[in-house]
């Protein structure tokens, strides 16, 4: 009855785990939820009603200029015109999968990378190249898929060298570069942020960010920009999606976007949150992992030591009935790939608390999971 591609679509693992951490007492880990401390002051009252009519698909004009400065100020040469409003960076990656993915069309990605790419690649049938973060090659792809900045699930931030590397591989092999980009924001150390795309010379890109992680997840906005020819076959998939994102998200991110004053110090509170889930980390993981600390975005990676290494997924079922949820590494690669024993930890949502507790209660978990073993 369905189409056969139907047979292709999991379900999002996250999306499953997010339902059972409302539940009361749970200590989630697991996805990438920002700190709701932070979520900013809207002013609803000068929503005019002309907002509630149909829009533009490309999106509002005047919050597209606003994206097409920020866009040449991080070093991407663009204008409003090759700008479209998202509703939410998730629809980017399936516009693009629409458009660049059929069955059998090979796609490079990082291994680990963000899971519901994946999801959304699989629904249109790709096959999948690792390409190497040190020496990519993306040889006989069609499209390249990566998150150079404050990587998804890893937390890696790109150097200069592997960014231009990255550019070079996708211009001598024709593979179209789709870069994502929602993390950048969020540093709390140095590295270089350029985005890839603007390395490219005359090689097609798409490039994406999105307002979730520094404004708002619910109001479900991101944008992209790309190279002009595939500016029109984006926009016209747009419209057969949803005609156009939500008027009232585009004008309350405009008033943000334009307004002097943003109170809030995001970096400054999720470093905490970061330094603080390090400590929790270092006393209770350190003979059980192995992890870098992130310079940016919302995840610490940990690889479990050989002698604790598990199916984290199974892991899960435990630690979910004991009241502490987090994502199990193996969904952030292809299927049938090999995958490492790993688990990604967000450290943005549990308050310092909540983290020394449910840290504690998991590293508990991860040891006696292997007792007994021979
Ligand atoms: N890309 C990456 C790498 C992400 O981590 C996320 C959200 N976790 C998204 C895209 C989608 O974000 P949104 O739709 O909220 O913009």
């Amino acid at each position: 009855m369905f189409a056969a591609r139907i047979e292709k679509l999991a379900e999002s693992p996250v999306r499953e785990i997010l339902k059972l951490i409302d539940q009361p007492g749970m200590i989630s880990f697991a996805g990438g939820l920002p700190a709701t401390e932070c979520f900013p002051v809207f002013d609803f009252s000068h929503l005019q009603t002309d907002l509630l009519q149909y829009g533009p698909s490309e999106g509002e004009r005047a919050l597209r200029l606003q994206i097409a400065e920020s866009l040449c100020k991080r070093g991407l040469e663009t204008s409003a015109d090759r700008v479209l409003v998202l509703s939410g960076s998730q629809q980017g990656i399936d516009l693009v999968a629409k458009l660049m993915i059929e069955p059998g069309v090979r796609v490079a990605v990082e291994t680990p990378t963000y899971l519901a790419a994946l999801q959304a690649f699989d629904l249109f049938g790709a096959q999948y190249t690792d390409f190497n973060i040190a020496e990519p090659s993306v040889g006989n792809t069609r499209l390249t898929y990566a998150i150079p900045t404050f990587q998804n699930p890893t937390g890696h931030c790109y150097s200069v060298s592997q960014r231009e590397a990255l550019a070079d591989a996708c211009g001598q092999a024709g593979s179209v570069l789709f870069e994502d980009d929602p993390y950048r924001e969020l540093a709390y150390g140095d590295c270089d942020r350029t985005p890839v795309c603007s390395y490219l010379q005359n090689s097609p890109w798409i490039y994406q960010s999105s307002f979730s992680k520094t404004y708002a997840p619910g109001l479900r906005l991101g944008y992209l920009a790309c190279s002009e020819s595939l500016y029109a076959p984006l926009v016209r998939l747009k419209q057969a999606a949803d005609l156009h994102s939500c008027r009232l998200s585009q004008h309350l991110i405009l008033r943000l976007l334009r307004s002097e004053k943003d109170d809030r110090d995001l970096t400054a509170f999720y470093r905490t949150r970061r330094d603080n889930f390090q400590k929790a980390l270092i006393k209770e993981f350190s003979h059980l992992a192995d992890w870098e600390v992130p310079l940016g975005g919302l995840f610490f990676w940990l690889k479990l030591k050989p002698e604790f290494a598990t199916d984290t997924r199974q892991l899960l079922q435990r630690s979910i009935a004991e009241g502490v949820a987090f994502m199990p590494g193996e969904a952030f690669y292809p299927k049938g790939y090999e995958t490492p024993a790993t688990l990604r930890l967000n450290f943005s949502h549990a308050s310092a608390a909540q983290a020394v507790l449910g840290l504690a209660k998991l590293a508990k978990i991860i040891a006696t999971s292997v007792e007994g073993r021979v």
